[in-house]
């Protein structure tokens, strides 16, 4: 007699997702998690009084994954201002989306960052995205984001300034070779809602779903070495029956405890916490680099966004990187870039950490994952990021559509 309904291996968001699910249809659950803490890629350290997401993240209100599950007023979001900070030539311009903010219309139509007809094509874009669904956008052509934005008639200019210090940001891709249907689905999501924080750090997102999880079904610094037919044994030699076992862990991990090959690589970042007095920008916008030169890809005040972030008169600038060689060398190439954006203020802020991520997010060049299946084997089911859009939402649908399959196998 198996000791468990179900095993779940990860406690990352797609992983409590999942087991959000099946503790609702109230089954015999457990959740062993590596780590000491659980939210796996979305975590937050606290240094100082700061706030540091693992890595600059936003959450998109818009994400309907999440829209299902998590109680939004719970996590006090709080949110950036629409558009963005392009420098570019020794100055700021503003990209802003006039829908939202009106005003910044002519300042938008002005900038130099891309001609007036690579704005009306951004029009058109954000027009043509919005007229879809999710669901329709799986069954879109693909290429790559880079191919996509050309044939769609953008200009190098705004290629360059914009979408390459943008989207890469958000892919963490600065070649853009991932796959257009994500570009349509993140350019959906920033366009139908906000990119936020919550006040308490990103974290604080997939420790709303474990704190619902009833006492003794998530087990941390319990790391699975091996998973056989309903059983699995710990890194600890203890071993653990179950009727259904799920991986929840990250692409490469996966592989390994289900004897598959690994398929697909990944996006690594770098990102870099300075302390300051004052605050370089006093917007809470995103400045990206439009200049094609330096380290910096983009840069972004999250206590401008959410005061929390700081203790009380003092700012923190996330600033993030997606080339770079050494996080030694990157500190101070970093610091001499942004002297010319900011000045010698830069000087005075305090370097208080960098994150260097090897495997921030599975790379997702075409084609990109679509209705994978999470059935991989008798009694053996997978979720993460790497089975959907490589995003929060990615990782809470494919949690979602484990959860679904455990139960409609049980009750088979
Ligand atoms: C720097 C950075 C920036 C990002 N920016 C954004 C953003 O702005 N917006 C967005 O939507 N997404 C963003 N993402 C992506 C998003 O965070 C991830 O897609 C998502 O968190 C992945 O969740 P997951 O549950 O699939 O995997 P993970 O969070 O990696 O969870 C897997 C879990 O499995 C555990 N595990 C692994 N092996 C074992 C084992 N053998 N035994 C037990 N446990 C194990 C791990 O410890 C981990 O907790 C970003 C990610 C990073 C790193």
């Amino acid at each position: 007699m198996a000791e468990f309904d179900a095993i779940i291996i990860g406690a990352g968001i797609a992983g409590l997702t999942c087991a959000d699910q099946l503790c609702r249809r109230g089954l015999n659950l457990l959740v062993l998690e590596a780590g000491a803490e659980a939210g796996g890629r979305i975590a937050t350290d606290r240094h100082d009084g700061f706030l540091l997401d693992r890595g600059f993240q936003v959450f998109l209100t818009a994400y309907p994954e999440a829209q299902r599950v998590l109680d939004y007023a719970k996590l006090q979001l709080q949110r950036f201002e629409p558009g963005a900070l392009v420098w570019r030539g020794g100055a700021f311009t503003r990209l802003s989306d006039p829908w939202r903010r009106p005003r910044h219309l002519l300042a938008t139509a002005r900038s130099p960052a891309g001609t007036l007809l690579d704005k009306l094509r951004i029009a058109k874009f954000r027009r043509d995205v919005l007229a879809d669904d999710h669901g329709l956008l799986q069954e879109r052509p693909e290429t790559t984001t880079i191919e996509m934005l050309r044939r769609r008639g953008f200009s190098s200019a705004i290629i360059e300034r914009f979408f390459r210090p943008f989207l890469g940001g958000v892919f963490l891709d600065h070649e853009l070779q991932t796959s257009s249907r994500l570009c349509e689905f993140v350019f959906r999501m920033f366009s139908s809602g906000a990119a936020a924080l919550p006040a308490g750090g990103m974290q604080a997102i997939p420790q709303q779903l474990a704190d619902r999880l009833p006492d003794g079904v998530l087990r941390l610094n319990s790391s699975v070495k091996a998973v056989h037919q309903g059983r699995v044994e710990l890194a600890s030699g203890e071993q653990l029956s179950a009727l259904r076992i799920v991986l929840a862990t990250e692409a490469p991990a996966a592989a390994k405890l289900a004897g598959q090959p690994l398929t697909g690589g990944a996006n690594r970042v770098a990102c870099l916490y300075f302390a300051a007095d004052e605050p370089p920008c006093a917007e809470p916008i995103l400045m990206l680099n439009g200049d094609e030169r330096g380290p910096v890809n983009n840069v972004c005040v999250p206590s401008q966004v959410a005061p929390t972030y700081a203790p009380a008169g003092q700012t923190l600038i996330s600033v993030t990187a997606l080339r770079w060689t050494t996080a030694e060398a990157l500190a101070s190439d970093a610091r001499h870039q942004l002297r010319s954006w900011f000045g010698r203020s830069v000087d005075a802020w305090r370097h208080l950490r960098t994150y260097s991520i090897e495997y921030a997010l599975p790379r997702q060049t075409p084609p990109a994952p679509a209705g994978v299946s999470p059935r991989i084997a008798a009694g053996v089911y997978r979720c993460g990021d790497y089975c959907d859009t490589a995003s929060i939402n990615g990782a809470m649908a494919s949690g979602r559509r484990a959860a679904e399959a455990v139960i409609e196998d049980l009750e088979r």
